[in-house]
Parts: C-alpha cells; sequence; structure tokens
C-alpha cells in the first residue's frame, strides 16, 4: 500500500480520536483510556522491572504513555540498564557522558540496527559522535541512503523523473540532538532508552520508524558542559531537596561559552562546526533539538516574526508535526502539551537551524525540567479544570529583575535554574537585552496577547494547560520526552515520502526563486583595503556550503563594475537562501512583535565589508572560477627590499597576532600617514627593525600588506608595547568573557584570567597593566556583589571524584562577589596608572562605582527595545589609537543594550539652557541614534540613544579607563568592532597619542 494513503488514513483516524478524548471529557486520565492502537502494551518478553519502575518513579498516572510504560526484553542486546546499572529515569541518577558512549558502543556491538560514528573531538577532547538507528537494512546501506539525500539536497543534476526515483528510493534521517544546554540534562537519558526502543521494540509504531526512517543521535551536544554539570549535580544538587542546587550554577559549561552555543551563527566552536560538517554530508530533512525549559511540553512551530526567504512548505510542515503531537499527546491522557506563543522564526543563529537554512526542517522541544535528577515540587497556578482555584505563583517575567526571570518561572523552577539561565536569561549582551528576552523568552508573547501569559493559562495554541501543583520527576521528564519524540518519528514514518519529496522541493524551490526574484547575487569586491576580513567573510559562507566563484575577469553590471578577482554568489544555487539572509539587511516585520534573540546579522556590516547586493539577472551567466577549497587564504604582500619592514594598517583583525608573533621584536606604529611608492601607509601602520625574512613571512602568512624599507618612515611614532593583560570574570556570568576568551585565543593574543579572588588579593597594578571587564552581570551591583550567599560556601575546584570542576578557575566560594574591598582594588589600580577597560553592561561598574568620576550611566526607558540591532556610530577622534585602521567616521557597529552613558561637562549643571552642552573630549564615538542610522534589524525607541557616548577614555590618576557602551568584542560576529579592543590593548600606554598637538592633559600616560 502506498505509505502516504496509510499514513494519511490513520491521522484522520488519530486526530478524530483526539478530537473526541478532548471533546468529552477532556481529563481521560485513567490508565485504561490511555491504549491505542499501534503501541505495545505490555507484552511476555517485556522487562517487569522496567514497567514496575517507571510507574514507581511516574507521579501521576498522567504523565506516562502506552508509548513508553514498557519496554523489550531482548537476549543478547543490552537495554540501558544493562550497561549502566539502572533504568533510565531513575531519581537521582545521572550518566557521565563517557558512560553514555558506553551504552551507544555496547548496544552498536550487539545489534546490527546501531551504528555509532565519531565526527570530532570537544574542546576537552571527548568525542563526538552520531549514533545511527534504522533496519537492518537501513544501516547497512547507509553509505546509499546518504547519496539519496544528498541528490534531494542539490536536484540540480536530477531530471524531475529521476527525482521521483530517488524519493522513492531514499529514508529520511531524522537527526536528534540533546544536552545542547547541560543543565537540561534529561534528554541525554531519554535517547539512550529510545535508542533502545528503536532498535528491539516490534509494535507497529517503532516498525514503522525502524522501517521507513532513520533515526540519527547527538547524545550530547555539549559533552563538556554535560560532564561539568553532572559532577556539580552530584557535588551539590543531589542533596538539594527543594529548586536549585545551593542557588548557584557551576561557573561553566563548555570552555568557552553557555546558552550560546545556540547563537552560534559562525560555528566558531568545534563542538558546532562538526555538527554542521556532518550535517552537511548527511542532509538529514529535520533536525530535532531537546531543551528544557517550558510546561510541560513545548512544540516548536516556527512563529512571527518569521524569515521570508525561508520555504512556504517549511511553515506549513513546522505546525503539522506540532499539532500532530499535541493531538497524540492529548489523546494518551498527557496535559500541559502546546505549541506557537514561545520561540519565534526570525534568527538563523540557533544550531538545529542549520536544517531549515540548508532547506530542511529545525525542530524544537522545551520539555519540563527538574532539579538535576531530583524530583521537584512545581508550583503553576491557574485554574485546573475542575474549576477549583490554585495558588497563583507566577508574577510576569518584566516585573522582574532578568537574573530571577528564568529561576522563578515554573518551567526553570524545576529545571533547577537550567533553562533559567539558558534562556530566560538571555545572551548576557547587557541586562537590558536579557530583560527583553527573558521575557519574550518565558511568555508567548508575538500572539499579541501582551506579556506575563502563565503557561498554566488556556490559549488558543495551549488547549489543555498543566496545573495546580505537582511532583515532577526526572521520569516525567523522559516519559514526556520520549512519547514526544516517538509521536514525531511515527509521523515522519507516516509521510516519509511527502517529507522526501518536501526537501527535495524546497531545495529546488532556493534555485527557482533565485532565478526570479530581484536579489540575483551577491558581489565582495575584490581589491577591498582589508582582505583579510573578504577573506573571513567567504570562508564563514564557504563553511555553510553556499557555492561561490570567483571572477575571472572585470564583471559589468548594471549595478557597478567590479574587479577581476572579485567573489560572486549567486542565486540560483540549493543555499541560495542562506547566502541571502546571511548578507541581506534584516528588515524586521513588524515593531511591536518581540524576537527571542539578535534582530541583525547582517554580515557585511559586522565584519565591516562591502557586500553588493545585485539586481542584474546577468551575475547569473558571469563566468567565475568555484572556489573548491572549504578555506580559501588570500596571501599578504611585501615588497622591496631592506632591513626595515612597514605593515600597513588596513583594519585587519591580524595586526594584533602580528604584534604578539614579533613580540621579540621592536615594533612600532606610525602616528601619521605615510607613502612608500603607492602604497599608502595610514597612521597605526607597524613599523617594525630586525629580523626582516621572518617579518615578511609572517606578513605574508596573516595576509596583511607590507614593504620592506631601508630606513625608518618620518613620522611620529611611539612603540607598541604589549601589556600585562588581564580578564576580569565573575563567577556567576562567565558567558561573554567566555566570547572574549575564545577571540583573544583565536588572534593569538595572551592574557590571564581572573576573578574575585584576585581582585581581593590587591596590588592589581604590580600584575597588570590592562584589565578588560568584558560584558556581564547586567548591572554594576551584580557584577561587584556577583552570586548571591547561602550561607555556606560553593566550592568550585577540582577534586576526586569531580575531575571537571576547578577548570578555567577555581575559587574556594564563588559567591559574595570582589565585594567593596575589590572595588577600592579596582580603583587603586586605576590611580596608579593602569587601564582599565569595560565593556557594555560592565560599563555600568566604572560608572557608577565612582572609577569614571565624570560619567553616568542611565537605562533607556521601558519602551526601548533593542534586540541587536546594528546602528551607526560615529567617531569623534580619528586620531585616537583606538581607531587605527578604520578609514571612515561612521561606521556599522551591533547595539549591545549597554549603559547610556552621559560624560559630565563644565557647564552649571542648575543651568537652564535649551542647547545641548558640546560633547566633551573624551567622548571617542557615538551613537547618532534615530531611526535613519537604524542600518539592520529592530531599534524601537531609536531617539533615545541620540549623541549618547559610544566609547569614553576617562582619565583618572594615572591611569584612564575606557568604556565601551557596545560589546567590541559580540560572539564571533562583530570582526569589524573588534579592532576597537585590540587597539585599545596595543597602544594601551600610548592611548593620548592622537592628542599629541594638543596640550598635555595632567596624569595621562
Ligand atoms: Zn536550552
Amino acid at each position: 500500500m502506498d505509505p502516504r494513503r496509510l499514513g494519511s488514513r490513520r491521522l484522520t483516524t488519530l486526530l478524530g480520536a483526539a478530537v473526541l478524548a478532548l471533546s468529552t471529557g477532556i481529563l481521560a486520565q485513567s490508565a485504561q483510556n490511555k491504549a491505542v492502537d499501534g503501541a505495545a502494551p505490555t507484552q511476555p518478553g517485556d522487562d517487569a522491572d522496567f514497567a514496575r519502575s517507571v510507574k514507581a518513579w511516574t507521579t501521576r498516572p498522567d504523565f506516562v504513555s502506552p508509548l513508553v510504560d514498557h519496554l523489550p526484553k531482548v537476549e543478547g542486546v543490552p537495554s540501558p540498564k544493562d550497561v549502566l546499572g539502572h533504568h533510565i529515569g531513575e531519581p537521582k541518577k545521572l550518566t557521565y557522558y563517557a558512560d553514555i558512549l558506553g551504552y551507544y558502543r555496547a548496544l552498536a556491538a550487539k545489534t546490527p540496527r546501531v551504528k555509532v560514528t565519531t565526527i570530532g573531538r570537544s574542546n576537552e577532547g571527548r568525542d563526538l559522535v552520531v549514533v545511527f538507528i534504522g533496519s537492518d537494512e537501513s544501516i547497512q546501506n547507509l553509505e546509499q541512503y546518504r547519496g539519496y539525500l544528498g541528490q534531494l539536497a542539490d536536484p540540480r543534476t536530477l531530471s524531475p523523473a529521476e527525482a521521483k526515483d530517488v524519493i522513492a528510493k531514499a529514508k529520511p534521517i531524522y537527526h536528534l540532538m540533546g544536552g545542547l544546554h547541560s543543565a537540561e540534562v534529561g534528554p541525554s537519558e531519554m535517547l539512550m532508552e529510545l535508542a533502545y526502543r528503536l532498535a528491539t521494540e516490534d509494535s507497529p509504531i517503532v516498525k514503522a520508524i525502524r522501517d521507513n526512517v532513520i533515526v540519527s543521535i547527538t547524545p550530547a551536544a555539549d559533552p563538556d558542559g554535560r560532564d561539568r554539570n553532572v559532577d556539580w549535580y552530584y557535588h551539590y544538587g543531589i542533596n538539594e531537596t527543594e529548586g536549585h542546587p545551593t542557588g548557584a550554577f557551576v561557573p561553566y559549561w563548555g570552555k568557552y561559552v553557555f546558552h550560546d552555543d545556540n547563537r552560534d551563527i559562525n560555528y566558531s566552536q568545534v563542538e558546532m562546526r562538526s555538527l554542521l560538517d556532518w550535517y552537511l554530508q548527511w542532509h538529514p530533512p529535520i533536525m530535532h533539538d531537546l531543551h528544557q525549559a517550558q510546561t510541560l511540553l513545548y512544540t516548536f512551530s516556527g512563529q512571527a516574526p518569521q524569515n521570508p526567504n525561508l520555504d512556504p512548505i517549511l511553515y506549513g510542515e513546522l505546525p503539522m508535526m506540532a499539532n500532530f503531537e499535541m493531538a497524540q499527546m492529548a489523546k494518551y491522557g498527557m496535559p500541559g502539551v502546546w505549541t506557537h506563543g514561545f520561540v519565534d522564526m526570525w534568527s538563523p543563529g540557533y544550531l538545529a537551524f542549520m536544517s531549515s537554512n540548508h532547506n530542511g526542517m529545525i525542530r524544537m522541544y522545551e520539555i519540563q525540567g527538574t532539579s538535576g535528577a531530583n524530583t521537584t515540587k512545581l508550583h503553576l497556578g491557574g485554574t485546573p479544570p475542575n474549576g477549583r482555584a490554585a495558588t497563583e505563583a507566577e508574577t510576569p517575567a518584566d516585573s522582574r529583575p532578568a537574573a530571577a526571570t528564568g529561576s522563578q518561572t515554573p518551567a526553570a523552577a524545576g529545571a533547577g535554574r537550567g533553562e533559567g539561565r539558558g534562556e530566560g536569561r538571555g545572551s548576557g549582551s547587557g541586562r537590558g537585552a536579557a530583560d527583553a528576552r527573558g521575557a519574550a523568552a518565558g511568555r508567548g508573547t508575538s500572539a499579541g496577547r501582551g506579556r506575563g501569559v502563565p503557561q498554566s493559562q488556556r490559549e488558543w495554541y495551549r488547549p489543555w494547560p498543566a496545573t495546580g501543583e505537582f511532583e515532577w520527576s526526572i521520569r516525567d521528564n523522559t516519559n514526556y520526552g520520549e512519547t514526544g519524540v516517538l509521536t514525531a518519528l511515527q509521523y515522519t514514518s507516516q509521510f516519509a515520502k511527502v517529507i522526501l519529496e518536501n526537501f527535495y522541493v524546497k531545495s529546488r524551490n532556493s534555485i527557482d526563486t533565485g532565478r526570479k526574484e530581484a536579489v540575483a547575487g551577491y558581489v565582495i569586491p575584490s581589491g577591498q583595503r582589508d582582505m583579510t576580513r573578504v577573506e573571513r567573510v567567504v570562508n564563514l559562507l564557504r563553511m555553510q556550503g553556499i557555492e561561490i566563484g570567483r571572477a575571472d575577469a572585470e564583471v559589468k553590471l548594471a549595478d557597478g563594475t567590479f574587479p577581476a578577482g572579485s567573489f560572486i554568489v549567486k542565486r540560483d544555487q540549493p543555499y541560495a537562501r542562506l547566502a541571502k539572509t546571511l548578507l541581506e539587511k534584516q528588515v524586521y516585520p513588524d515593531p511591536s512583535l518581540r524576537t527571542y534573540d539578535d534582530a541583525a546579522w547582517t554580515m557585511g556590516l559586522m565584519s565591516q565589508v562591502d557586500v553588493k547586493e545585485i539586481d542584474d539577472k546577468k551575475i547569473l551567466d558571469v563566468a567565475v572560477a568555484p572556489v573548491k577549497e572549504k578555506e580559501i587564504h588570500l596571501a599578504g604582500t611585501v615588497r622591496g627590499a631592506g632591513s626595515i619592514v612597514a605593515v600597513a594598517d588596513y583594519g585587519s583583525n591580524n595586526m594584533i597576532t602580528l604584534r604578539y608573533r614579533l613580540k621579540d621584536l621592536k615594533v612600532q606604529a606610525a602616528e601619521k600617514e605615510f607613502k612608500q611608492g603607492d602604497t599608502v601607509f595610514p597612521a597605526g601602520s607597524f613599523v617594525v627593525t630586525g629580523d626582516a625574512g621572518r617579518v615578511k613571512e609572517a606578513v605574508q602568512a596573516l595576509g596583511l600588506t607590507g614593504a620592506a624599507l631601508a630606513s625608518a618612515p618620518d613620522v611620529p611614532m611611539h612603540d607598541v608595547d604589549l601589556p600585562r593583560l588581564a580578564i576580569y570574570s565573575t563567577w556567576g556570568s562567565t558567558q561573554d568573557v567566555g566570547w572574549v576568551r575564545y577571540a583573544f585565543d583565536r588572534f593569538g593574543v595572551p592574557y590571564d584570567l581572573i576573578y574575585k579572588e584576585r581582585a581581593r588579593q590587591g596590588d592589581l597594578r604590580a600584575a597588570y597593566d590592562v584589565i578588560i571587564v568584558p560584558n556581564q552581570a547586567g548591572s554594576a551591583k551584580r557584577l561587584v556583589f556577583d552570586v548571591e550567599g547561602r550561607g555556606k560556601p560553593i566550592e568550585y575546584r577540582r577534586s576526586e571524584p569531580f575531575k571537571n570542576l576547578g577548570m578555567y578557575g577555581e575559587s574556594a566560594d564563588i559567591t559574595g562577589g570582589m565585594g567593596l574591598e575589590g572595588v577600592a582594588e579596582f580603583e587603586k589600580f586605576v590611580k596608579a596608572g593602569g587601564v582599565l577597560v569595560t565593556l557594555g553592561a560592565a560599563s555600568y561598574f566604572p560608572a557608577e562605582f565612582g572609577l569614571a568620576p565624570g560619567v553616568d550611566a542611565a537605562r533607556p526607558s521601558a519602551q526601548f527595545y533593542a534586540p541587536g540591532p546594528i546602528v551607526d556610530a560615529e567617531i569623534l577622534h580619528p586620531e585616537h589609537p583606538i581607531f587605527y585602521g578604520y578609514n571612515r567616521t561612521m561606521v556599522p557597529v551591533r547595539y549591545a543594550s549597554g549603559p547610556l552613558l552621559t560624560v559630565q561637562t563644565d557647564r552649571d549643571p542648575f543651568e537652564q539652557s535649551a542647547e545641548p552642552p558640546p560633547t566633551p573630549e573624551s567622548v571617542l564615538m557615538r551613537y547618532p541614534g534615530g531611526d535613519d542610522h537604524v542600518l539592520s534589524g529592530l531599534m524601537r525607541g531609536a531617539n533615545e540613544i541620540r549623541n549618547h557616548p559610544a566609547i569614553v577614555d576617562q582619565p583618572n590618576g594615572k591611569g584612564r579607563v575606557i568604556l565601551f557602551a557596545g560589546n567590541p568584542c559580540y560572539r564571533w560576529q562583530n570582526f569589524g568592532e573588534f579592532n576597537m579592543l585590540f587597539n585599545t590593548v596595543m597602544h594601551f600606554n600610548d592611548l593620548g597619542a592622537g592628542e599629541a598637538a594638543k596640550p598635555a592633559t595632567a596624569g595621562r600616560p
């Protein structure tokens, strides 16, 4: 029988049943109402011990389904208990990553239906794997199935008839991911049971899945974080009776970032990059990411605002699957399953979005979490179906500080702050942003219902909310997650051919729309001043599989003429939608809608690289040599002969790398422009003395432009000294610090990572010249006082058996922050000649604690909303060393929702004047503000930032404080701004250099 017909008939029956269940007595919660055709009720040969355990660990009879209340026992095939010693979902049991891998490998060794492949290594050296599960036949012929999906992903060589034939032979790969967010522990446990069940159970539902679908699994997407979090749980969480463990979170998940591994739009982290590489070889049409944040199970369906470049087919597919899950789980009598009203479809930077970006389908769950593996009491409030009023435990998310937002939502109360930190708290890119995100995240908003809608409230998209108070266990979490996933797989098995056909048509449509639509392609012109950033943009696009060609001759189009060697992105290619999404300006569809993450990411603006949007269809026929390499490398040049090498500062991020590679040589910076032949060396260019051979080699390797000279140029210069550099981190907000660490590591800049312990120890000036305080904590007070004390110390130290703690720093007690003692030490540091650099929200700290006495910091109004738009910033002192390499005074920057700074002037504060005071000298850069200066994305209330400083250079004693209102080192993304921070480091003791002509300010170093 044609499986499509079977599928639709089955669906009709099931939906009918669901409607019936809902209309007759909704709360068909008794176990016998759960019997369902296709599931396997407990049978002889099932594991009786499993069934007993599940019953005991499930806190309410309606929290389990007939799909997961039993488990087959198959001679010779190890169940999770056979290897781990316990069934999945046992209270107070979490599995370390090595044991998770051990289980999958043991399973694969005993059944031909499971295969484990290694796809890379994590930052800390753990194996990254993908586990495949399918019928014997599917697993035996995996390569063949991979080939079919590859053909559908790029159908240019397929005729319609051939496509039909491929679809007939192919099977969809359905990829599942657990443990991207390490505190969201349940799915990584559940997936082991799922794998065993899929390999062994012979119920009609499972058999159809096994035959028609190839399931693949990422067991824990951040394995390093998994182990650190399991350590933390066994160290602290396991003994907690209520709520979150000790009020403190393990300071690190992965090596660099927490939840931003789900915001890594440029795949900087090796775990994300490995998965992308795997994706581009296997093309799973569906990627399903399993999280924990909502009550009891939220299934993503791609609500507004939506990325308009994605195929309308996708926007139909997403709610279809979500609604099928809702209906099935309602039929099984499980309350609290809902869709819509949470995450929107705007940003393409979520990990599973790699699928939608490549014509597949992103799916996502947020399952009710637990505090580690402890059974937790949930207080949901709301009105239970019998009409009895329940306690109202919720307050609107917006009325609380964001730090509390996550931890007090009902979901996260159970999640042990897992998702509270993970999602509700936002990216930490400024508390303002985090507040906004916390609100958008915690509560559905885009249905226009306003914020603060409790999840216990019935909505059209949540017809059966969970209400009241009850216990929630990790087995409940397993039951919900596994039932949902089995249901999604059931759907996939019944609509396998439709899903494949859709995947093919979406890929084909991507090519066709590219031929028809206004934007025909993009040109990244050759001959840009800094080609290293061009190289980076090309490589970031290539990494995602986007085809790029290099024009062998000059390109003449209606849109302009471009030199030979320009990079051409044509829109008639399978991944053209992604190219457009990444390269175009984001036009936000409705300013009244909130979004879950950034509103803008335009790659050319973020990198400050010239990217031309082309309407002229002739671009599709331009002759190009395809860039075949996954990464190009544009070598630099050094002309001339001589013992001194000048290196032009065109704004390459590699300048700082060069300086550190040549750290033993004398490197000077020209304070004025000079010429050598027809090469212009702008202010900031290096003049390097000694070992010309090595210098040339380094300049070429880094893609820079140099010239060997017989003698030094006749311009004022200063030595580019390397500072003793520290990066300061709180214990409670390490993520954005991690992004700065990551950038410094990638560019080869050494630093000490210091915490409150070092600050309190004092005498900072003796050890450091520059201390950078990255964006963190959200407010000055939180930066200073950090993790709240709970009456006993919380140590973060390596010990037996907790080997994963104490990495990247150690503390005998992570609570309490630097305190006022620490503030006093920072003040001494600055007064004694140190340079303190604060980024984003960290800039509240010097302003509010008096380290930058002339600077005040305020917050925008409640109406202001700026989820990471790209805006203009105006450089007021182009001669200042911070701006070496920049050749325009108006530059695009990402707005980071840091403080609204003001600098006090000499004017009598009581004087009434209509005239704004003149901008003080210490303001180096400012935001012109207003809608006209919003370049991409959304800023609501753009007048509020008008003329507020973006960077202030404030002297204090013998030192200075450089306050960035924005974040010049945001994720691995705004490369165009990185150099403002790098220049601050390299010219730390010459930051007054541009003022040479002006009277010296007392005390400036
Ligand atoms: Zn999450």
